[in-house]
């Protein structure tokens, strides 16, 4: 008996699950909303498509926090180094990066995509584009799909629409709507990954100023919160990837309090505080005719030493040599400790990822089969799982998608 496989979503949980399933040998239809595929996986990377984390899966597993015990059977499956072996053998090499990160050897994220459809074609996948989705029904055994005018009957129905982010790309929640249908719970999406606006408004004077290697952090509710990285200055507060690690933990906590955190950045995170102060005092005595915006610049891009000395009192034109004490010593203290209030992080549609979606509470963490609802799978970002920047986001999406695509062909599953 040939089951019949419909996944709602080409984008890449849905194409990764239309492989698996048809690899089994599934009959797999994949409906998607846009007149193509992927179109939010081609933004990844800025083009360049972050497709992994080069980890090993318990430290893949550690990145989730909370939910990383219901993937960790899926992440254990189908590894990073699983996910580069696929693409190699569809003839996509992949490179790792210094921090970690893996793009394809072209830097192409339409290269992860085609290389994808490509694939799932070859295996006899069926592609309805420019098919919105609106209604699902499920009558006795089968799940009957309606898009455009169109009815789909289908086995198993793979719903692998994404979250709330980015909705131009197509990603306009309906998997919620549909999950609920099904008696499935969503936790409350929120933003994640995304760029948090601040009470103070000098950020603004540097908006596009990034600046590299950056600790920053902060206590909630008693815990220590540490992001690196770098963070780039924006119209109204700050961005960049520590900022966008950092709003997965400020973004639960805006929401349920409401009161501002102050977050602090460490601007020269591999200089002691005591070497600093004597770095300065050195440079400062060797060139006391510079101007103190320049000695500044020394440490930290120019435009951002011009509005530290301006913060601390010190105007632009000051020569180093007149500078008083409790000046330098604020200076110091800013380089090394410079806090920024968070109000709010950007909207939803502005994240990288959405945080919260189908509660994994009711479903089979070895299948990605729902519980309440038998034949019913889900896959990618739609669930409420979110990982940090890195990417271990498309990781989350292939393993979800590759054991949904499997487990969802196998006759015994449901
Ligand atoms: C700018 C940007 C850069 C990013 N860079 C990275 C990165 O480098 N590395 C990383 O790991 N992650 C990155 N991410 C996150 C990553 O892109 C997402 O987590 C991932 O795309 C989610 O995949 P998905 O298949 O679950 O959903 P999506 O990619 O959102 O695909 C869902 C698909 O479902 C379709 N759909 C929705 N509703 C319907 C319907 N009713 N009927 C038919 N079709 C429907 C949509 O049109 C869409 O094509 C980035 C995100 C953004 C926004």
């Amino acid at each position: 008996m040939t089951i019949e496989i419909c996944i709602i979503g080409a984008g890449p949980a849905g194409l990764m699950a239309a492989i698996f399933a048809a690899e089994a040998g599934a009959q797999t239809t994949v409906i998607e909303a846009n007149t193509s595929p992927g179109r939010k996986l081609l933004l990844t990377g800025a083009g360049r498509c972050n497709l992994t984390h080069q980890a090993a899966p318990r430290q893949l597993v550690r990145a989730f926090g909370a939910k990383g015990r219901f993937l960790s059977y899926a992440l254990y499956q189908f590894p990073p180094e699983n996910v580069r072996n696929f693409f190699t053998g569809l003839g996509l090499r992949t490179k790792l990066e210094k921090d970690g990160c893996v793009f394809p050897v072209t830097d192409c994220a339409g290269d992860v995509r085609d290389t994808l459809v490509n694939r799932a074609r070859k295996l006899g996948v069926t592609f309805l584009y420019g098919k919105h989705v609106d209604g699902i029904t499920k009558e006795t055994d089968v799940f009957v799909v309606c898009a455009a005018k169109e009815r789909i009957d289908a086995d198993k129905l793979i719903i692998a629409t994404g979250g709330l982010s980015w909705p131009k790309t197509g990603c306009t929640g309906d998997g919620y709507r549909f999950a609920r249908q099904f008696g499935h719970a969503i936790v409350e999406p929120r933003a994640s990954l995304v760029p948090l606006v601040t009470r103070e408004i000098w950020p603004r004077q540097l908006a596009g100023t990034a600046v590299e290697n950056i600790k920053i952090s902060t206590r909630l509710n008693n815990n220590k919160i540490n992001t690196t990285g770098a963070i780039v200055f924006t119209d109204d507060g700050i961005g960049g990837p520590a900022i966008l690690d950092m709003s997965r933990y400020l973004t639960d906590y805006l929401q349920a309090v409401g009161t501002p955190v102050v977050v602090n950045l460490d601007l020269l995170p591999h200089f002691e505080q005591a070497a600093l102060e004597t770095q300065m005092t050195e440079r400062i005595s060797e060139n006391p005719k510079k101007k103190m915006t320049n000695v500044m610049a020394e440490f930290v891009p120019k435009r951002l030493s011009a509005v530290l000395c301006g913060l601390a009192g010190c105007s632009n034109e000051l020569e180093a040599g007149r500078l008083r004490k409790d000046v330098r010593k604020k200076l110091i203290q800013m380089l090394k400790t410079l806090p920024l209030s968070i109000m709010r992080t950007r909207p939803i549609a502005e994240a990288t990822v959405t945080r919260g979606g189908v509660s994994v509470n009711e479903m089979e963490s070895k299948t990605m089969e729902s519980k309440i609802c038998p034949g019913l799978f889900f896959a990618g970002e739609v669930l409420d799982v979110d990982g940090p920047c890195g990417g271990y986001n498309l990781q989350a999406c292939w393993s979800t998608g590759a054991l949904a695509g499997s487990s969802s062909a196998r006759v015994g599953c449901a």
